[in-house]
């Protein structure tokens, strides 16, 4: 249902939060976040219910520089933590947050994972785990395991935010029928599925077209179109305060 993500802030933890309650209009069952920090140390919290509820669960030693987070509104699978997002990959290496619903997902299930264990009965987690299974058996880095796997994906919606654990500061990002936007901040970059969440952070945003697949660390952003060719694009200013 909401999605941000930060990279390349020592606050990222109090920018996702604060992002996520500026989401909660919207409406959701659950909540989760993933901040990972440069050297290694990770942290996956979820609850059910209100921000408020997911804020107790966040200790004073979650911190990172970059991380995700999401409000779920179930579209398949019952509410519950292991069904909020993020979603992750069966070695702890791939998070996914993720809006919209997967058509097809039981059928990559029974054609790419019967050999995968699932913890979730999401539509989302198929999509971690198929990143997973393309960069493990085809060799293949974060960026292109995601692009693969976007690939099987036709007539999906979504907005998906992914992280990857070995490179702990880059967050990817691709988007079908479902908004996201990238937000241009001073020194650090962030990524909402509405700019009213990020408006404490920045008001320049860019916007991102179906099909295309973007990188985002702190000092750089980088967007292809579906063939894989770079895109310059100028942000546009939001005269709104949050
Ligand atoms: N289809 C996903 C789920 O049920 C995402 C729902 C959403 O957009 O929040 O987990």
């Amino acid at each position: 249902c909401g999605i941000v993500g930060v990279t390349g802030n020592d606050n990222t933890v109090k920018i996702i939060l604060n992002g996520l309650q500026k989401l909660e209009y919207r409406g959701y069952d659950s909540a989760g976040i993933f901040v990972n920090s440069k050297n290694g140390q990770d942290y996956l919290v979820k609850e059910k219910g209100r921000i408020k509820d997911l804020r107790k669960e966040v200790g004073p030693e979650v911190h990172g520089t970059a991380g995700i987070g999401h409000t779920r509104w179930a579209t398949h699978g019952v509410v519950s933590v292991d069904n909020a997002h993020p979603q992750v990959s069966k070695d702890d290496r791939f998070y996914l947050v993720h809006n919209g619903v997967i058509e097809n997902f039981q059928d990559l299930k029974s054609d790419f994972l019967s050999d995968v264990p699932f913890t979730s009965q999401t539509d989302t987690e198929v999509v971690v785990q198929l990143i997973d299974k393309f960069a493990v058996e085809d060799h293949l880095d974060a960026h292109d395991a995601f692009v693969k796997a976007l690939g099987y994906l036709k007539g999906s919606s979504y907005g998906f935010l992914l992280m990857d654990r070995e490179e702990p500061e880059t967050l990817y990002v691709a988007k079908n029928k479902s908004p996201l936007l990238i937000g241009l901040a001073d020194g650090y970059n962030v990524v909402c599925s509405d700019s009213l969440a990020m408006l404490n952070e920045t008001h320049d945003f860019l916007e991102l077209m179906d099909g295309e697949v973007v990188t985002v660390k702190p000092d750089e952003v980088i967007i292809e179109n579906k063939d894989g060719e770079k895109v310059e694009r100028k942000p546009f200013h939001v005269d709104m305060n949050a």
